[in-house]
């Protein structure tokens, strides 16, 4: 509160307890005309009141999915960022109506609230070597397309590791891929073998790396 409004609010006061008007002589007083009691009317009814000051503990959130960041906490407002899937973002503010304030590129943004946890869902195993193979007797020795764990090898699916239990979901470029596979050690090593239905695809695919995450509950197995 300035001296400006502190002093309105106290003339204000005084007139409210039955004093005739004031007519302010310091220096330290302004005159109050129409005018200003017009201006000040609003800010002063507010400040006389107790100020209630909301306490908000800013932390890290995560993404479930990839969502749009919007400039205004409503649907209809501008996409500034798309924020892919499992982001940790700093959220600046409790729900209000279905949103949260959220820090993206520096930027004060909305994200729907449902599309953020508390809980880091995934953890990254680092970046990890890939390759390819499909069901082919050149990649596999055999052509039956049955996997190590006896599932049918399946594109979008199933991936080939050494070192993770059957079933563990793995996180790569975005998509989930379960561990149902298994490879030659000397061959596959600590890579991901991701599975392809053509020979082609899992060529064209060749060597690559990125970073591989795991789904939390996956840990604990
Ligand atoms: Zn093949």
């Amino acid at each position: 509160m300035n001296l400006k409004k502190l002093c309105l609010s106290a003339i204000l006061s005084l007139t409210l307890w039955g004093f005739p008007t004031l007519e302010a002589t310091s220096t330290e007083f302004v005159r109050v005309t129409p005018e200003l009691l017009e201006e000040c009317a609003e800010p002063v009814a507010i400040e006389v009141a107790e100020e209630v000051v909301i306490e908000y503990e800013e932390h890290l959130v995560y993404t479930t999915e990839t969502v749009n960041a919007r400039e205004y906490p409503t649907i209809d407002s501008a996409v500034i960022e798309t924020v892919p899937q499992y982001t940790e973002i700093l959220r600046t503010s409790e729900e209000i109506n279905g949103w949260d304030c959220v820090i993206v590129n520096e930027q004060e943004l909305f994200i729907k609230h449902e599309y953020l946890t508390n809980e880091p869902p995934v953890k990254s195993l680092g970046v990890c070597g890939l390759t390819a193979y499909c069901a082919c007797s050149y990649c596999c020795g055999k052509n039956d397309g049955i996997t190590a764990s006896g599932t049918r090898a399946t594109q979008g699916r199933t991936v080939a590791c050494n070192w993770l239990p059957f079933g563990t979901k793995v996180i790569i470029n975005g998509e989930t891929y379960i561990v149902e596979d298994t490879g030659n050690p000397d061959v596959l090593g600590n890579n991901f073998d991701i599975y392809f239905d053509s020979h082609e695809e899992a060529k064209i695919f060749g060597r690559q790396s990125a970073e591989v995450y795991i789904e939390c509950g996956d840990l604990a197995n």
